[in-house]
């Protein structure tokens, strides 16, 4: 992880600023149960220090103790309660916060150049910050703010006992009650206590130092395991697979192996905090012992009554907790600086293809043509394009047919088209304009689209095809009949109401391959939008299902614009324009007559597929 050198005065306040904007009492809460987390030991300490002393004082008042006890358990029980009642009430206001976040994350994931969210290192910085939860990044603030100043508050009431402790002076002509006052004695004290808490900070701050590397190196075979675990044992689907090809054993070596270079990579760490914590343990009981000797003799001297050994020897604990928290938190946010930049960088990544203020107006929509313009594009991270130099036009009720070899651009090509990656060279144009100049919602709403990976999500069959809740069920009904779901329909119990999928319940209903393609192609028709595109969408249907549909589709698209891509040649000879694509370039363009009548590539594929159907 980068590192920055100076503290980055903007960015914190960016953070705090945000915190506040989306939940406004987090912080003055924080506050408030760190202050009584801080107050909260010293009510036992003084109180208890209180009783003992009047225990040994011959002069008690049984009433005045029993008072006193009354008020140490009472304030000790609602105390407890109070705490706990913010602590619950922060986490409420946290959990607000951390779903705000992913909330934020995902729309960015949305938002950014759809070829840019693919990068696996994006793909692992979005996945990472969804895993800090409350640990890490901005959200991790509020916990640190909140230490800084429980720290503070507990400094402030030690360092008070602390000065009480020294004006406490031992009685007596002896030497040991001279001694005691001594100043060199109270010197030597205040330096024993500065050398043990920073010993303590010293061993925490190398544990930590430890663990941060550590963590570092092993996060790589972490996301690994996680992706394994996700991907074969949470998606059943996999299972098919997992269990035709044998291969738990590969997915269970993988995993033995990821956990192996995760623990090597711990390992360090937990050797050295082990090793510390023995040598840190001897060390502060030994100065313990030291402060109980000091304090105990001050009090046999007669400096302070014997229940306030307690009061001081607490003191001196309290004050290193102090301290080390002070610390601990300093360090912790300074780290955390890293992952709150980390957060706000994802944020800020441009949103090439998501930029654009121009109206797609009605009269665009009545009539528009699309062009082409010598656009070249490259994958992220690929060695070589996969669309060059393409240039072409379509416009209003033309139909057009993309075919070609796999990989030979088409998808992408289409993706170009719907602005879910922006071209690096040459432009796009709608009606003579760059298409990117256009508001991005707007012009995504000018497709209806059937992708080769299209998604049927698990919800309910309507709200799949209407891809809302509220919708027309009978405008629903017809989208599902147009793409031959009609008599499945009919067959399922619930309707639309019918929830896909066995993931969220049992009673869901599983889809075979075809039948999810006629929800996908449903969903498209009921989008109804100006242009349609479908890539390869009846890929898992049968010949007649096939013919079926494209029917229907060629009576729906009438007037709108269209994009068909298809393996088979025979879908889509009907179109009024072949593009034919190979290794990123169109190679050939023409109608099927021309196209077979040139003899070249499509004539050659053609003359391949046409035994099928002869
Ligand atoms: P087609 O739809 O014709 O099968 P694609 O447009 O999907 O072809 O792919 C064209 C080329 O781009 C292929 O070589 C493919 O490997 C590559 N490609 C597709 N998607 C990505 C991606 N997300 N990252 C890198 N390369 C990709």
């Amino acid at each position: 992880m980068e590192k920055t050198d100076k503290m980055d005065w903007s960015l914190i306040k960016r953070a705090i600023v945000y915190l506040v904007k989306e939940s406004p009492g987090i912080f003055p809460l924080a506050f408030l149960q760190a202050a009584m987390e801080a107050a909260y030991p010293y009510i036992g300490i003084l109180l208890s220090a209180r009783i003992l002393t009047e225990l040994a004082d011959p002069g008690r008042s049984m009433e005045h103790l029993f008072r006193t006890a009354l008020l140490l358990v009472g304030l000790n029980f609602f105390g407890r309660r109070l705490m706990d009642f913010g602590g619950q009430l922060l986490d409420v206001l946290q959990y607000a916060v951390l779903k705000h976040i992913e909330r934020a994350v995902a729309e960015k994931a949305w938002k950014m150049d759809y070829a840019m969210s693919a990068e696996p290192k994006i793909n692992e910085t979005k996945q990472r910050i969804t895993r800090w939860h409350y640990g890490r990044g901005v959200l991790a603030l509020v916990g640190q703010f909140r230490g800084l100043f429980q720290a503070f508050v507990t400094i402030g009431i030690s360092i008070a006992l602390v000065v009480e402790f020294f004006r406490a002076k031992a009685v007596g002509e002896g030497g040991t009650a001279a001694l005691l006052n001594h100043w060199g004695a109270s010197v030597l004290f205040l330096g024993l206590l500065a050398g043990s808490i920073a010993y303590q900070i010293y061993s925490s701050f190398r544990i930590q130092k430890y663990y941060f590397q550590a963590n570092e190196a092993a996060g790589k075979p972490m996301s690994q395991m996680m992706y394994l675990m996700d991907s074969c044992f949470s998606e059943y689907r996999n299972g098919k697979d997992i269990r035709m090809f044998r291969a738990q054993e590969q997915i269970f070596g993988k995993l033995r192996r990821q956990s192996g270079e995760y623990l090597e990579k711990m390992e360090p760490a937990y050797r050295y905090e082990r090793r510390k914590n023995s040598f840190s343990v001897l060390f502060s009981r030994c100065f313990d012992l030291l402060v109980y000797l000091f304090v105990g003799a001050k009090a046999v001297f007669g400096a302070f009554g014997v229940g306030s050994i307690l009061k001081y020897t607490g003191m001196v604990a309290q004050l290193g907790d102090g301290v080390t928290r002070l610390c601990d938190t300093v360090r912790d946010f300074l780290q955390n600086m890293e992952y709150v930049k980390v957060y706000f960088d994802y944020l800020d990544m441009p949103n090439a293809t998501a930029e654009g203020t121009l109206p797609v107006t009605d009269e665009i929509r009545e009539n528009y043509e699309f062009e082409f313009r010598n656009v070249s594009f490259t994958y992220p991270g690929a060695a070589a394009p996969s669309l060059s130099g393409i240039s072409c036009r379509f416009r209003k009720g033309e139909k057009i047919a993309i075919v070609g070899r796999n990989g030979s651009g088409k998808t992408t090509f289409i993706k170009l088209l719907c602005r879910l990656c922006a071209p690096q060279e040459g432009e796009i144009l709608l009606n003579g304009v760059d298409i990117r100049k256009y508001q991005y919602q707007e012009y995504l709403s000018f497709f209806s689209t059937v992708f080769q990976d299209y998604q049927i999500f698990a919800f309910r069959l309507g709200e799949n095809v209407a891809a809302e809740s509220e919708y027309d069920k009978d405008k629903v009904t017809l989208a599902l009949e147009n793409a031959g779901f009609g008599e499945r329909l009919k067959t399922l119990a619930e309707g639309l109401d019918t929830q896909l999928f066995k993931r969220f319940s049992e009673d869901g209903v599983e889809l075979s391959g075809g039948e999810s393609q006629k929800v996908a192609i449903a969903r498209c028709l009921y989008k109804d939008a100006p242009y349609v595109v479908l890539d390869e969408p009846t890929a898992a249907l049968d010949p007649v299902a096939e013919a079926d549909i494209y029917q229907r589709m060629n009576r729906f698209t009438k007037d709108k614009g269209a994009i068909y891509i298809s393996h088979r040649l025979s879908s889509c000879h009907f179109c009024h324009r072949i593009l034919v694509f190979e290794e990123g370039r169109i190679a050939e363009q023409g109608s099927h007559e021309e196209l077979l009548a040139a003899g070249g590539l499509y004539r050659r594929l053609w003359d391949a597929q046409a035994q099928y159907y002869a």
